[in-house]
């Protein structure tokens, strides 16, 4: 029976009863997100206790008296060191890697109730195993030996803050049991080295992930059913699918560098593994709920993947929606995360978009550009929460804030969270640049051309720059500079906005502060008669005075009109 579906974790509940022990006590109080710079994955970094280096795992056989397959446990380490390592080294980026050691083997007096009823835990082997390791092991492998591909697994503790936190097994409790079939030859099949992996990502305090829809006929949701995530379904029992991106994110594989959110306006970003982004959030007004946007393509340890794109998940952490809650909050396995839309067909793919794909998640119009490299561009335009920056509320330029960052021209001062614009902020002219390039609706430069001597390649500015200098708008300092990170004077504001925006020539603004003849003078007359301007105060310009963010969005507002 090789080829029966393994039916990967019945033991999400072992797991939680064991992270259940380290709940804390009564009156103390955790922030689950203290250790999330953007408060994605609750208790993120305790979770993280075995998920980067090597972790140690020892492998035991358990005979009982109806197995029947030959295994040994050197075989069995063997076997999985050689094809489960270099699994989670290539997903991982290199961050981590399951080694296997021989630990021996065990004898049961009891037979196995697998295959045929695979809900039953195999609690002998588990003691005889967990009396029989050698110290030091992160994890121990129990394989009993009936001819079943499944198995389950517990998770082991969350290091909670101020709690005794066991790293090594038996104390840590982590532990994943499976059938022979998983590490052997049986029948001509090979063995589902995929379950092995799927129950090492519980012990990283993976979580399934799932269509939503179907349902057992006790009311749980079936968890196996997307089969694009090795931590559910599939008809694939070989190593030739990953873990989609935000299960990635909590192991630490990639970090909040890899992350954006999108809280509102009409913005492009570009997402995937060849670009710096790897996971597009739409946030919502709850800490611990939203939906997450990828990339995957079939290639590599993802090459059975059945559907190339862009894949959206709704990420639930709040209480209510399971039984185990930590620090207030569903963590590690028992983390929710379900396919937008919501799937019944446990080998549908329509929570994955390709290239020229439009789709809408909550009020959010996202759609799939050009694919380059490894990743996509996305537009994507509307609402996620109803307040787009937390930080301008109230200021006497909020409503011309919220008008430029509707139209692309900000992305706030905070990324990846981008829920602050910074308007008391000093512009610098590589903000400027970005500021007037996106206004104007031009595209960064696509290649580096060294215009400036202090604009070097690679930084966030630089397209940005390169492409002002392109469009004739800054030949910069003068002397092949352009001092980016040199506060803009209203000066020079005045003077680039009247170049950018092409204004016309115009009599004298009548600013006390501005006399005739001055380099700026024709600029800020200009701006004023176009209504971009009406002074500091109601006679004067103050040209040197540093350009705000705040006057930025005004500014920019007004010129668009
Ligand atoms: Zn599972």
């Amino acid at each position: 029976m090789g080829e029966s579906k393994p039916l990967q974790s019945v033991a999400t509940l072992l797991t939680l009863a064991a992270l259940l022990l380290a709940t804390p006590a009564v009156g103390q109080t955790i922030d689950p997100y203290a250790s999330d710079p953007v408060d994605l994955i609750a208790l993120r970094e305790e979770t993280q206790t075995y998920s980067s280096g090597i972790d140690i795992w020892e492998v035991w056989i358990c005979q009982v008296p109806n197995g029947t397959v030959p295994l040994t446990a050197a075989g069995v380490a063997a076997t999985v060191e050689g094809g489960v390592r270099p699994y989670f080294e290539s997903i991982s980026g290199g961050n981590y890697a399951s080694s296997f050691r021989t630990g021996g083997v065990v004898t049961a007096s009891s037979p196995s109730s697998w295959p045929d009823n695979p809900f039953i835990y195999q609690t002998e082997c588990e003691d005889l195993a967990a009396a029989a390791a050698n110290p030091g092991a992160s994890g121990v492998i129990v394989v009993v030996n009936v001819d079943y591909s499944g198995g389950y697994a517990t998770g082991g503790f969350p290091c909670l803050p101020g709690f005794l936190c066991p790293e090594t097994f038996p104390a840590n409790g982590r532990i994943a049991v499976v059938g022979a079939a998983t590490v052997a030859v049986i029948g001509g099949f090979p063995p589902a080295l995929r379950t092995i992996a799927h129950e090492i990502g519980h012990t990283v305090f993976w979580p399934h992930s799932y269509g939503g829809l179907l349902d057992f006929e006790n009311g749980v949701v079936y968890e196996y059913d997307n089969p694009m995530d090795v931590m559910s379904g599939g008809d694939h029992e070989t190593l030739d699918i990953g873990t989609i991106a935000i299960n990635r994110y909590a192991a630490g594989w990639i970090g909040p560098d890899n992350v954006i959110f999108h809280r509102g306006g009409t913005l492009t970003y570009q997402i995937g593994s060849s670009s710096g982004v790897q996971i597009l959030v739409l946030p919502t007004e709850v800490t611990g709920i939203y939906e997450t946007v990828g990339v995957r393509f079939a290639s590599g340890y993802d090459s059975g993947l059945p559907a190339e794109g862009v894949e959206v998940y709704r990420v639930d952490q709040s209480a209510a929606v399971c039984d185990f809650v930590i620090a207030g909050q569903c963590s590690g396995p028992d983390r929710r995360i379900s396919q937008v839309p919501a799937l019944e067909d446990p080998a549908a793919t329509a929570h994955v978009y390709p290239e020229g794909a439009t789709f809408v998640v909550r009020g959010v119009t996202i759609t799939v550009g050009t694919r380059f490299g490894n990743a996509f561009n996305l537009l994507v335009s509307g609402a996620a929460v109803a307040e787009r920056f937390i930080d301008e509320n109230g200021n006497p330029h909020e409503s011309n804030i919220e008008f430029i960052a509707e139209h692309g021209i900000t992305r706030g001062c905070n990324p990846p969270v981008v829920d602050r614009f910074c308007p008391a902020g000093i512009v610098t002219r590589a903000e400027m640049a970005a500021f007037l390039l996106s206004a104007i609706g031009q595209s960064p430069a696509t290649s580096y051309q060294g215009t400036f001597s202090d604009v070097p390649a690679g930084l966030w500015y630089t397209p940005y720059v390169e492409a002002l200098a392109a469009l004739g708008y800054t030949t910069g300092l003068g002397d092949g500079t352009y001092a980016p990170n040199q506060a803009v004077s209203r000066a020079e504001m005045a003077a680039f906005l009247a170049r950018v925006f092409a204004l016309a020539p115009a009599s004298s603004s009548g600013f006390s502060d501005v006399a005739a003849g001055e380099w700026y003078a024709s600029a800020v007359d200009s701006i004023r008669a176009a209504g971009i301007t009406t002074g500091c105060t109601p006679s004067t310009y103050c040209p040197h005075d540093a350009v705000l963010r705040e006057q930025m969005a005004t500014f920019l507002a007004r010129a668009l009109g």
